[in-house]
């Protein structure tokens, strides 16, 4: 979930559709009250003269959204590629800027496992040279004698979405099917997918007759198959790879088919996209060479433009991002149990900055109960956007932790299991640079309301919402009634009070909290902060 600063109506939200998108898409937008304006085929100079008052850019892979246009793009607020590969963003200027990238990681797992399984079949068979040849008038098949499947061992290295579409089909085409995914294994969960064994790299390469890559393209993943694996792999075997360019060292695979160490070789994917002529893999019989094909299919393309939509509109009408490859990630269900908790965790986060007289420098987040272990690294985000909001109303998920960095602001978040009578709660203390002001409060949600439990010593129960006067003062009768003559007169409503006292000491000074319907001018505060019994009057805006 990510807020979206002031919200929009779909009427006053500027999306900008850069790329070809499946129709599907301006259906979708259309059905929530949306009307995205399409222009394909700008270059960076046209695109940067009409994004300035644009709010959200989509893209598929044709359109390069730089730290240029980003720049030029004074109301942006998300950049939605239709697809999964955010290559063509430049993710880190978008950051700093608090815009959100989101991508739709699912829309084309079905199509890509499945080409990954045809790149399978046609290598067994030979299917490409076959019907190259057919075309060029020759009828033999003496040197095209294929390899069965049934029975052959297919080593899935990452199995992930796609990966597990591919081990599903191989055990479907009677395949022994073994994977390797060291995050699956470090954790200790057994294999996603029925009947596929979990094992180390190493076995994997030795032991399988075909190989098949879907891991994403990472500094610990670049060059995964490197020459000293590729000699591990087992003699005759089979590589396929539609997953990215780079996770092979091309020449170290082109010198084993030339020896006959490996049989065959099908990549969708090449470390430079289109190869030069000079490719090592270029014109060999036993590589199939397909242009970057796997997410190429009509299904894939209507699920990616439909799920963009689909977002963008969830974004502006719910603030939720989804699918954001700069925001921490959250599963769907996940966000929607945390949701109340990340808004009582903004407000307790906008509470402690305007409860302060100084700016905090050290949040303290702990999560108790139910949430410890669910909304870790995230609700401490959400304090933080709240605490920064203050003096930063752009700040947002994306941006808070840079924001927080460069204003010396410092989260420590914790957890316990604890959570004394609520099934969640959040605690939060907020101190000075110093250390000589330092605040607590603590929160719950009851049905899907957030509440305030206690106020540094004070135990209350406290809709944080609207706009609040605190008063810290000496507990003296009448104290509230003048107050409230005072807010009376000056035609402020009080919706609601609650008074907090520390009843051991008797000159232990007690707080009010005062809910308003509507923000006191700063003449009624004085003349409530000129009363004897009062120390401190502050306005809190939720
Ligand atoms: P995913 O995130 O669902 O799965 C990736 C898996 O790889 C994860 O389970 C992860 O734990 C695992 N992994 C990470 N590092 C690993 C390592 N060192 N060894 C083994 N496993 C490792 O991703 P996905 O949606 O399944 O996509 C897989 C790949 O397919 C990505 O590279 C994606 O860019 C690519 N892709 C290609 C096309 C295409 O057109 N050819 C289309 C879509 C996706």
């Amino acid at each position: 979930m990510t807020p979206s600063s002031t919200p929009l109506t779909p009427a006053e939200t500027r999306i900008l559709i850069c790329d070809t998108l499946s129709p599907a898409a301006l259906e979708a937008f259309g059905e929530r009250g949306f009307e995205p304006r399409v222009q394909t085929g700008m270059s960076e100079d046209e695109l940067c003269a009409c994004v300035g008052e644009v709010h959200a850019l989509i893209v598929r892979s044709a359109t390069r959204i730089t730290r240029r246009v980003l720049e030029a793009a004074g109301s942006l607020r998300v950049v939605g590629r239709a697809g999964v590969g955010v290559d063509n963003v430049d993710c880190d200027a978008a950051t700093e800027r608090g815009v959100v990238v989101m991508n739709t990681p699912t829309g084309n797992t079905t199509t890509t496992g499945e080409l990954a399984i045809a790149l399978l079949c046609s290598l067994a068979r030979h299917i490409p040279r076959a019907d190259r040849e057919v075309g060029e008038g020759k009828w033999n098949k003496k040197h095209l004698v294929g390899s069965e499947l049934t029975g052959k061992r297919l080593g899935v290295i990452g199995l992930g979405r796609i990966g597990g579409v591919v081990a599903q089909r191989g055990r479907g085409l009677c395949m022994e099917v073994v994977a390797h995914d060291p995050y699956l294994s470090s954790t200790g969960v057994a294999s996603p997918v029925e009947g596929v064994a979990l094992v180390e790299l190493d076995e994997l390469l030795a032991t399988s007759d075909f190989i098949s890559l879907h891991v994403p393209l990472l500094d610990s993943t670049r060059n995964l198959l490197s020459r000293e694996k590729i000699a591990l792999i087992k003699p005759g075997a089979r590589v396929i790879n539609a997953a990215r360019g780079g996770l092979i060292d091309e020449q170290a695979l082109a010198e084993a088919l030339e020896e006959g160490r490996v049989a065959g070789a099908a990549l969708d994917v090449l470390a430079e996209e289109p190869p030069g002529p000079e490719h090592p893999l270029m014109g060999r019989d036993d590589v199939i060479l397909t242009p970057h094909l796997g997410a190429s299919s009509s299904e894939a393309q209507h699920n990616v433009a439909v799920g963009i939509a689909a977002q963008i509109c969830d974004f502006f009408s719910d603030g939720v991002a989804h699918n954001a490859v700069n925001a921490p990630a959250l599963s769907a269900d996940l966000l929607e149990r945390l949701a109340p908790y990340v808004l009582l965790a903004q407000r307790m986060g906008t509470f402690l900055a305007q409860r302060m007289e100084e700016a905090p420098r050290k949040v303290e987040v702990t999560l108790c109960g139910e949430i410890a272990r669910q909304g870790e690294g995230y609700l401490g985000l959400s304090v933080l956007v709240g605490v920064l909001r203050r003096s930063d109303r752009g700040v947002n998920f994306v941006n808070a932790p840079l924001i927080a960095s460069e204003k010396g602001v410092r989260l420590l978040e914790g957890a316990e299991e604890n959570a004394q009578f609520y099934s969640g709660m959040i605690k939060v203390r907020a101190t000075s640079r110093g250390g000589e002001e330092s605040h607590l409060v603590a929160g719950t949600v009851f049905g899907r309301t957030p509440k305030f439990v206690r106020v540094d010593d004070l135990h209350l129960d406290l809709e944080p919402e609207g706009v609040m006067l605190l008063t810290v003062h000496r507990d003296r009768p009448g104290v509230m009634g003048r107050i409230g003559t005072i807010l009376g007169e000056a035609g402020v409503n009080i919706r609601r009070v609650e008074l907090g006292s520390a009843p051991s000491e008797d000159e232990a000074p007690a707080s009010g909290f005062f809910s308003l319907d509507e923000r006191p001018t700063d003449e009624v505060l004085a003349r409530i902060g000129e009363l004897e019994p009062i120390e401190q009057v502050r306005l809190v805006e939720l």
